[in-house]
């Protein structure tokens, strides 16, 4: 891909699959080999932006850029790391929505590795499946933990709840903003991204006008 193309890409966050793009070798190598590769490939940048390693500030940042990237904000790249999701029996026969709104949102986008910070509202239908609510927390979480588009984001959240919870009546709403519009580029501090995906029932207006109303109390 030619510059001109990836600068024209970069400022409209496309996203062309559901799946994360993963090289076939992803975690081959562990955490720590990564670590010490990173640190080592972001001491070079550090380098060639004219900065002094030697200065007793600037010498542990590639460690420590290095490990909160492993670590930290792409921890959800390893499925090795996702929550583990366990589902109770409907024993309640409860079979009205089910809300979990406001989930803090931490992650960062894929163009230009720039946070994107905001809240994710989820809510669902149960059929024969419950999950324990801080488990919606937690997937979001692990999902919002790798180099994100947030449409994307907001899919692979669906999915993998509609899978989980045995039913597609689903809907998942990210609202966030993305510091890549907000710190650079068009600077602009006071707009947010919403994104909305949705399955089964939640087709129906009625059930997305309850799900919205909801949220708004
Ligand atoms: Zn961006």
């Amino acid at each position: 891909m030619e510059n001109k193309e990836i600068e024209l890409i970069g400022d409209n966050h496309l996203s062309s699959n559901i799946e994360t793009p993963l090289r076939p070798d992803a975690f081959e190598k562990s955490d720590e080999e990564k670590i010490q590769n990173i640190e080592g490939h972001f001491a070079k940048i550090m380098e060639e932006l004219g900065l002094d390693l030697t200065d007793s500030s600037l010498s542990g940042t590639p460690y420590r850029f290095a490990k909160m990237y492993v670590k930290e904000l792409f921890y959800g790249l390893d499925p090795k790391n996702k929550p583990r999701m366990s589902t109770f029996e409907n024993k309640y026969g409860y079979h009205k929505m089910l809300i979990e709104q406001n989930i803090t949102l931490n992650s960062s986008c894929e163009h230009h590795f720039l946070p994107i910070v905001g809240h994710a509202h989820i809510g669902y239908i149960p059929k024969d499946k419950v999950v324990g609510l801080s488990k919606i927390n937690r997937l979001v979480d692990y999902y919002a933990h790798r180099p994100q588009v947030q449409e994307r984001l907001c899919s692979q959240i669906l999915n993998d709840l509609q899978q989980l919870l045995g039913t597609d009546d689903v809907i998942v709403v990210v609202n966030a903003q993305h510091l890549c519009v907000s710190s650079r580029g068009i600077k602009d501090q006071n707009s947010s991204t919403v994104s909305i995906e949705y399955g089964g029932r939640f087709e129906d207006i009625t059930y997305r006008n309850e799900f919205f109303t909801s949220l708004k109390k």
